[in-house]
């Protein structure tokens, strides 16, 4: 069962009795049917979501409900630019936020579906939230009968996109919490979980949602302790709650030695994260004095403020499609360079690496016309769609050079597979003018034939960064975004382990071995890798200074790797 260890071990450490069901006390509940006689200070599990302890009063999220007045149109014309600036607004909204979170929704606002439907009511008399309603609880009520559990999750996006615009043709605000506290929702949007202030919540409890949802990733990459699912009763607002993101435990009400309890490890928790936040300035090495350089994953000059705030040693992966998604048209060479050079100047001039356009697949370019696909995280993504849209990459990579001149930069290309793409990839640089000093050129790692074969990549690059979030889900033949198959794409499985190690074997000396999936930000995760051969980690900003501590605590001598079978 989900929710299991936290409050048994805090409350065994120093009084049993508060868990073993005397009345009012502290206790478990396992069962969908236990819960309904939950009481208060009983521990009900939910699906851990976010890691980290919070504890405060309850504070439900208050949206305006989204009502469609009754009303005239006011012609097609007028009701028609109503909805483009409706959808317009949404676009920026949406763009502003992390890119690769958002990229599903900003595909939504120009989903050709909804958009006809859309403009055909409104040539019908509807008004543009009529339309705009309509139109998509159409098309989420489809998704939420499908059977398939992804394309059930799918059916939030639209929800929330859907949402999103609706608040702004009719000028309702976001959903918003009054006061500090435990946030619960029935779900909360991408855009809502971004918009929390993560000083005053202690942590979000959704009754619906799962760990892989968007707004589940926006949680944890601002470092708020959350759980999903949770099947617990109703909760008068106030009420105090405590809450494990790693176990997915939650007390309501719970007794004082269980708050107290928790609290101590909240505080602790906090306490921790202050001194790694102190030390993370300096540089991570192991007890036996390895060094390692322990980067952020940044997406925006926001990103890379969080990133140098928390001590980064560099920006091990910078995901230049935020700047390519959610417009009618490409950015020019030069507002490229200034977007790469302030994500540049927010880090203190350390190194940003720069990662070239992934997108294609599952992330279209609404200006970048392609083909139809069954498999799109099998088609045309990454360095293959660069490769079929030479334009766009050779701009991309004339900006990348420029800015190389300027400031220490190292150019990385996505899902290589083999070694005439990487060699074609290195033309169009040269092309660009990519013989800069100090420019470092490098690969992702994410497809197991390249994992296999690392040693033949080794002539053209000076690092490769093993992308672990795309490795999995090709090896264990099981989609990222699935949350039926979190079990299999989350787990760090020891084929992907076996990979690693043969890209560290292969690669030889003098080119660097980086991760920087997810993989990368678990900190019992680190001795091994490091005991493979990898001496770079890159990870979300907030979760640098944790990472440095684990490397630090890395024993002497590194885990040594496990025989390849
Ligand atoms: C990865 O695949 O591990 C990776 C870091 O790239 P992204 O998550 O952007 O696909
Ligand atoms: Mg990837």
């Amino acid at each position: 069962m989900a929710g299991v260890g936290g409050v048994a071990e805090a409350a065994g450490a120093a009084g049993a009795e508060e868990v073993v069901g005397v009345a009012g006390a502290a206790e478990r509940v396992g069962s969908l049917g236990e819960v309904a006689a939950a009481v208060p200070g009983k521990s009900v599990g939910g699906t851990p979501a976010a890691p980290g302890v919070g504890v405060g009063p309850k504070r439900e999220l208050r949206r305006a409900a989204v009502v469609v007045p009754v009303e005239e149109s006011r012609g097609a014309a007028v009701e028609t630019a109503r909805m483009q600036d409706a959808l317009a607004a949404a676009r920026r909204e949406i763009g502003r936020q992390r890119g690769e979170i958002f990229r599903a929704h900003l595909a939504l606002l120009d989903d050709d579906a909804i958009l006809a439907e859309v403009w055909g009511r409104i040539a019908g008399g509807a008004t543009a939230p009529e339309a705009w309603v309509a139109a998509t609880g159409r098309v989420a009520g489809e998704f939420a009968a499908l059977a398939d559990p992804y394309l059930r999750e799918r059916g939030a996006d639209v929800r929330a996109v859907a949402d999103q615009v609706a608040r702004v043709l009719l000028g309702l605000p976001r959903g918003a919490v009054s006061g500090d506290g435990v946030v619960f929702a029935e779900e909360l949007t991408p855009a809502e979980a971004a918009g929390l202030d993560a000083g005053r919540v202690a942590g979000v409890v959704q009754r619906a949602g799962s760990p892989t949802s968007h707004a589940t990733i926006v949680l944890r990459g601002r470092g708020i302790p959350a759980v999903v699912g949770w099947p617990g009763p109703d909760v008068a607002e106030g009420t105090p709650v405590a809450l494990d993101g790693s176990t997915g435990e939650v007390v309501v009400d719970p007794p004082p030695g269980v708050l107290r309890r928790f609290e101590e490890r909240a505080a602790a928790a906090r306490a921790e994260q202050r001194a790694s936040v102190a030390r993370a300035g300096a540089a991570a090495v192991t007890r036996g004095g390895v060094p390692v350089a322990v980067g952020a994953n940044v997406g925006s000059v926001g990103d890379a403020r969080v990133a140098a705030a928390n001590g980064a040693d560099l920006a091990g992966l910078v995901r230049t499609e935020f700047l390519f998604l959610g417009r009618d048209s490409a950015p020019d060479v030069d507002e490229q360079v200034s977007v790469y050079l302030s994500i540049a100047e927010a880090l203190g001039g350390r190194r940003i690496t720069l990662r070239t356009l992934d997108v294609g697949g599952d992330k279209p370019l609404p200006y970048v016309p392609m083909a139809a696909e069954a498999n799109p995280f099998l088609g045309v993504r990454g360095i293959r769609h660069s490769l079929a849209h030479r334009e766009l990459f050779a701009a991309q990579l004339r900006a990348i050079v420029e800015v190389a001149r300027r400031t220490p930069v190292s150019v990385m290309f996505p899902m290589v597979t083999s070694v005439d793409e990487l060699v074609a990839a290195r033309r169009v640089l040269d092309e660009a003018g990519g013989v800069v000093p100090g420019l470092r050129v490098g690969i992702m790692i994410e497809v197991p034939a390249a994992a296999l074969t690392a040693a033949r990549f080794t002539p053209y690059v000076d690092f490769v960064s093993v992308g672990t979030n795309d490795l999995t889900q090709y090896t264990l033949a099981a989609e990222r975004g699935n949350p039926a198959l979190a079990g299999l794409a989350g787990a760090r499985d020891p084929a992907v382990l076996r990979l690693i190690g043969a890209v560290c074997r292969e690669i030889g000396t003098g080119v660097t071995v980086a991760v920087c999936g997810e993989l990368a930000a678990d900190g019992t995760a680190v001795p091994e890798l490091l005991g493979l051969g990898v001496r770079e980690l890159s990870v979300a900003p907030p979760r640098v200074p944790a990472v440095k501590d684990a490397v630090r605590r890395c024993p002497d001598p590194l885990p040594a790797p496990t025989a390849p079978v």
